[in-house]
């Protein structure tokens, strides 16, 4: 089967990579690995306003707004993140998608599902792909999408991510209506951190991130979220999958860009992937878009996508990850007396309501209170 461009992978990054691609005018067909699009997704679907903005995300597909945040410290200590407005805003992920889907589809995206890429190969004037049942495609190109994937990565001869955390979620009926609430702690989570994202007054979704001993971790988030009042005390079921904690050395191969999870292209210190994946899908597209004109498709010619969308995030993913081994190296007690120290001064409500620490860029957040540290002293 020939065409212009094969996408591989068809959650959102890859979808939204599809679409803007066949808006450009390319024949793309978007292969995806699951026989249909799932209802239930891992993944909370929490993005800022920033980033709904820039996509035009409204509308149906949005189950909540939240301009507030409760922090539980390890031993239960809370502090409140407050603004004024809307700062995040929560997708129905597996609404979401198949809406994007629709939007690819009615561009001229064709489909097939239920394909498995396991191999691809440069043939000197194309890329053939091959799946796990036997199918083989044919393109000028092609772009990976397919999530945290060690195997395809290494059969792109793109190397592999090899640090990843474990990404838990479950839906919870709540007890009482609750406010968007973050928990830390060794016990919770390794290095990462757990929450509850209200739906409406009565369920939400669970989750959390980390390092180590999932399932432990899942128990211990659970009784505390149960002692706080805030759920019935009823096993959840949850599901689990691997977030990306890295980058592969080169997103760029002949004729292949990677995007997405599969690049990781995430917030180091949430795991957040929604938005960042979508940012450098746009860079993807216009690369891709220049090289298949100037039909200059080598490894050379596509490392210009990775410098773009390292201008882009690149500096964000370095301190991000700064932060994030900073914060995993805290023990308890200390988290717990840093806790105090900004319950007690109120230094973290006054951090809170400036502009420049946003719900994404934690890395511009950080490199400008290193820059202007009176900031922090004057809180
Ligand atoms: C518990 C949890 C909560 C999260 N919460 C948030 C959040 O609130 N906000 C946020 O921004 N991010 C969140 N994330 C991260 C977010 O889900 C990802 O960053 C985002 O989905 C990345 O999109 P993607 O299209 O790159 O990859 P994915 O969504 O992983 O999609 C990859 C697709 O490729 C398919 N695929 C895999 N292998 C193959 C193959 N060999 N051939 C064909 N198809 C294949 C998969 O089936 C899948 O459909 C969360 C993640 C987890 C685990």
């Amino acid at each position: 089967m020939n065409t212009d461009i094969l996408v591989i992978g068809a959650g959102p990054v890859g979808i939204y990579t599809a679409k803007c691609l066949a808006q450009c005018g390319y024949e793309v067909r978007l292969l995806g690995k699951r026989p249909e699009m799932v209802k239930q997704i891992c993944c909370t679907g929490l993005i800022s306003t920033e980033c709904a903005a820039t996509y035009g995300f409204h509308g149906e597909y949005i189950q909540n707004h939240f301009s507030e945040a409760t922090v539980y410290s390890p031993y239960g200590r809370k502090l409140l993140l407050k603004r004024d407005t809307p700062q995040a805003i929560m997708l129905d992920r597996g609404g979401f998608q198949a809406g994007l889907l629709k939007q690819a589809v009615n561009c001229g995206v064709q489909t097939n599902f239920g394909c498995q890429v396991n191999g691809l190969e440069n043939t000197g004037n194309g890329i053939c792909i091959t799946t796990k049942g036997g199918q083989t495609f044919f393109a000028k190109a092609a772009v990976l999408a397919a999530g945290y994937n060690t195997e395809l990565s290494r059969a792109a001869g793109l190397g592999e991510i090899k640090h990843f955390a474990f990404g838990l979620q479950g839906e919870v009926d709540t007890s009482i209506p609750t406010a968007l609430s973050l928990f830390t702690g060794k016990a919770i989570s390794q290095g990462y951190f757990g929450w509850l994202s209200p739906i409406n007054d009565h369920a939400a979704k669970m989750g959390l991130l980390t390092r180590k001993n999932p399932n432990e971790c899942w128990s211990i988030l659970h009784n505390t979220i149960y002692k706080q009042g805030l759920i019935p005390d009823r096993n959840i079921k949850y599901a689990c999958r691997p977030v990306p904690a890295g980058n592969l050395s080169a997103s760029f191969g002949d004729r292949v860009l990677a995007v997405g999870d599969f690049a990781g292209q995430l917030k180091p210190t949430t795991g957040g992937g929604i938005y960042f994946g979508l940012l450098c899908a746009d860079l993807a597209v216009a690369c891709l878009d220049k090289k298949i004109k100037t039909n200059k498709l080598s490894k050379a010619d596509m490392a210009e996508y990775e410098k773009s969308w390292k201008a882009l995030i690149g500096s964000e993913l370095y301190i991000g990850k700064l932060l994030s081994r900073i914060y995993a190296g805290l023990d308890d007690r200390l988290l717990e007396q840093i806790f105090k120290k900004c319950a007690a001064n109120g230094m973290i409500e006054k951090m809170a309501a400036k502009s420049h620490l946003g719900f994404d860029w934690h890395g511009k957040a950080f490199a400008h209170l290193l820059k202007n540290p009176l900031d922090l002293i004057r809180s």
